[in-house]
Parts: C-alpha cells; sequence; structure tokens
C-alpha cells in the first residue's frame, strides 16, 4: 500500500542528520534538502534525537575519529544499532566498517565490511566514472521510477571494501569490485553520490527507502517524486 507523497513544505518530512565534524557534511545536507528532507548538523550526542536517518559524511576519517567525543561515539553505536537508518560515503564508510586496515583503526563495527583506506590511491588517483554497474539495485521496476544507473562515481581517496560478510549486500560494483553496499539500514558507499552534478539519485532513493513498509518499488518511486517535487518548487 502506498501512503499519498508528502508535499515538499510538509512538517512529516524525514529529519536526516549529519555528522558535522569534518569533512563534506555540508553538500550532503544540500542535497538532502534538495531532495526533500529537513536535516540538523549533528556535533554531538544530543543532537542525535529524534532523527528518522544520519548520514556520515566523507572527509579524514582519522580527523572525524579525534573530534568526536565518547558521548558521540556511544551514541552513534547505539542508535545506528537499534536500526536508524544511515547513508554513509567514503570517510563514513570507514566510520562505520568492522575492520579498517591501511593502517588500522578504531571503528563502529557496525557494518560486516574491511576497508581498505585510499584503496584506490592517493589524491592524485581520484577520479569519477559513468560506468558503475547498478545490478545490485536496479531490476527493470526500479529503472522506471528511479534513474539510478545516471548516477556517476565520484571517487576521492576512496577507500576500498575488499572484503564483506554474506549479510551484506552489493547495490553497486565498479569494474567488478563493490562501491555501494547495504547491511540492514546501514547504505554505504565508498564513493561521493553529494558532490555529482544535478541532484543524486542515491540520496532520493535512500529518502524513498524511509517510507518502505511493504512496498520497494512504490516507495522507490515515491522518493524520487519528492525529490522532483522539491527541485521544482525551488526553480532548479
Ligand atoms: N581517505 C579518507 C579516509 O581515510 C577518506 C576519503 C574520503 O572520504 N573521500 O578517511
Amino acid at each position: 500500500m502506498v501512503s499519498p507523497a508528502l508535499p515538499p513544505d510538509s512538517s512529516d518530512k524525514p529529519l536526516v542528520g549529519v555528522l558535522a565534524l569534518q569533512g563534506d557534511y555540508a553538500a550532503h545536507a544540500a542535497m538532502m534538502a534538495r531532495c526533500g528532507a529537513a536535516t540538523a548538523e549533528v556535533r554531538a550526542s544530543r543532537d542525535l534525537q529524534g532523527l528518522d536517518a544520519l548520514v556520515l559524511p566523507g572527509g579524514e576519517s582519522t580527523a572525524m575519529l579525534r573530534l568526536m567525543d565518547e558521548a558521540l561515539w556511544q551514541g552513534l553505536h547505539s542508535k545506528i544499532s537499534a536500526g536508524l537508518p544511515v547513508l554513509a560515503t567514503c570517510a563514513g564508510t570507514i566510520l562505520l566498517a568492522d575492520c579498517v586496515i591501511n593502517p588500522a583503526q578504531r571503528s563502529l563495527k557496525l557494518l560486516h565490511v574491511t576497508v581498505e583506506r585510499n584503496g584506490f590511491g592517493r589524491q592524485r588517483d581520484s577520479f569519477i566514472t559513468t560506468q558503475l554497474d547498478w545490478s545490485g539495485i536496479v531490476t527493470a521496476s526500479t529503472a522506471q521510477g528511479l534513474p539510478l544507473q545516471n548516477q556517476e562515481g565520484v571517487f576521492i581517496r576512496a577507500p576500498r571494501i575488499v572484503s564483506h560478510a554474506p549479510s551484506v549486500k552489493v547495490l553497486a560494483r565498479w569494474r567488478g569490485e563493490p562501491v555501494l553496499v547495504q547491511e540492514g539500514t546501514i547504505v554505504a558507499a565508498t564513493f561521493h553520490p553529494e558532490l555529482s552534478h544535478g541532484p543524486s539519485p542515491l540520496h532520493r532513493w535512500f529518502l524513498g527507502q524511509l517510507r518502505t513498509g511493504e512496498d520497494a518499488v512504490e516507495q522507490v518511486a515515491m522518493g524520487a517524486k519528492l525529490c522532483s517535487d522539491s527541485i521544482h518548487a525551488s526553480g532548479n
């Protein structure tokens, strides 16, 4: 069953917290707002109250670890373990990983992957590709509602997912390697959808998933509608 799409200015907009210690959190917040969500910056554990979802942005995971106090660390752990939906990108994926290598560092261990930091090389090896393979997520029916396959991959000192547990579903690949995964309520990318030109289909899809009850396909299409309405309303 599908509930009616929310008008862009409804107070029923999902509230998405964006970890705002370091990195490209402002780009994520702007993209979420563009796709119809309300956003709030998260800098302390008290900021985790009342959120419908959370973004862990890209940046420098070591810097984020240094800037995070223990209360925020524990708060993130307990909220995400309890099922708060998360969209993590790049450094955010490193924070969530079960195991981090090159070098090893502290992590929340909530996403059962091993990530190698800077696994595609250093800054000069960063790249943008339109050759992502979305077959893990785009079926004939979802493709119609949402052009995820148009999402480009912006890889900046990106981590590499070198292994993952069977509970981790690979949603997208680049040259056969996982670059977007999902485990329970966690969606994690090694690239930066928030830096793409135009509205990010992945952000739309994530917001559509927040409304997912039974009918994922319809809800994904509704997420797209929510976003396009909001873009229309803002004149973009
Ligand atoms: N290399 C960074 C790290 O290890 C991640 C890069 C990014 O988020 N773009 O944290």
